[in-house]
């Protein structure tokens, strides 16, 4: 009898908790729905009319994000998962952005492509801005006793395609996606992206030397930001301490200083 008692009461308990939790989440929904009736979306200078339903929609399934980032991650195509909705970028612009929703293709090249012609470990190309900065950069840091050096800068579709295919053949094409851009929508198809090594460890611990720290703190100095930081659910990378993107000084300042990556500044003030 004693046993049953004790069944019954457990029971109830488990109940009241999945009940409470219920509640919670209804409430939470609630509460989405009223911030967003009351506090205008379209107060924001990016706010798209068109996107309205697809805001309430993503600030339902994540009603503690803030307005701000409910706008700008639909904006960047978030709700509708990577590589759906996707747009050809035919322009080449220090600002481009090529990601899992913007792609380049075959007959696209990047403007004013030279030579890298030092700090680099075999013959690549970039475009002449980007490479400038970076030439510059990698010397100051020599003059500090760090060794800078490229490893893969522009590629062509074809080359991507090749190390994609590759990639997915190892690891499968989910976890190959995790860590190497489909072709055509690498960011090293603007000529704008640098990997990058100590010359002494494989890039991919280039995390543990001192020349990281040192970019770290002086990379947006030159105008390159670190493209795929730790939190992986706005680029759809995973973290790339090797991987560098030109912006030019202005843009690596503010991203720096905010904390943002790429996708939130183009969306905030390039794409509006
Ligand atoms: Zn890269």
């Amino acid at each position: 009898m004693k046993k049953y008692l004790a069944i019954t009461l457990s029971l109830i308990i488990i109940l009241s908790i999945l009940c409470l939790i219920k509640k919670d989440k209804k409430e939470t929904i609630k509460e989405a729905k009223k911030v967003l009736e009351t506090t205008p979306l379209s107060s924001y200078s990016f706010y798209k009319e068109e996107n309205l339903d697809r805001y309430k929609s993503y600030k339902i399934k994540f009603p503690t994000l803030k307005n701000k980032d409910i706008i700008l991650r639909v904006n960047i195509g978030l709700d509708h998962g990577f590589y759906t909705e996707t747009k050809e970028i035919t322009e080449f612009n220090i600002l481009m952005l090529i990601n899992k929703y913007n792609y380049v293709t075959n007959t696209f090249i990047p403007n004013d492509l030279v030579l890298v012609e030092s700090f680099s470990k075999e013959d690549m190309f970039l475009n002449r801005e980007c490479k400038d900065a970076f030439i510059k950069m990698a010397h100051d840091a020599e003059a500090l006793g760090y060794n800078i050096r490229a490893i893969s800068t522009y590629r062509t579709i074809d080359y991507q395609e090749n190390l994609y295919n590759n990639y997915v053949k190892n690891d499968g094409l989910e976890k190959a996606d995790t860590y190497s851009a489909r072709p055509g929508y690498s960011e090293h198809h603007t000529g704008l992206a640098i990997d990058i090594d100590n010359k002494v460890l494989s890039f991919n611990n280039f995390e543990n030397t001192k020349e990281f720290n040192w970019m770290m703190d002086n990379a947006y100095k030159y105008g390159f930001i670190l493209r795929y930081p730790k939190d992986s659910s706005i680029t759809g990378y995973i973290y790339e301490p090797w991987h560098y993107r030109y912006v030019g000084l202005e843009v690596a300042n503010y991203i720096h200083e905010h904390n943002i990556t790429f996708e939130e500044y183009y969306y905030e003030f390039i794409d509006k």
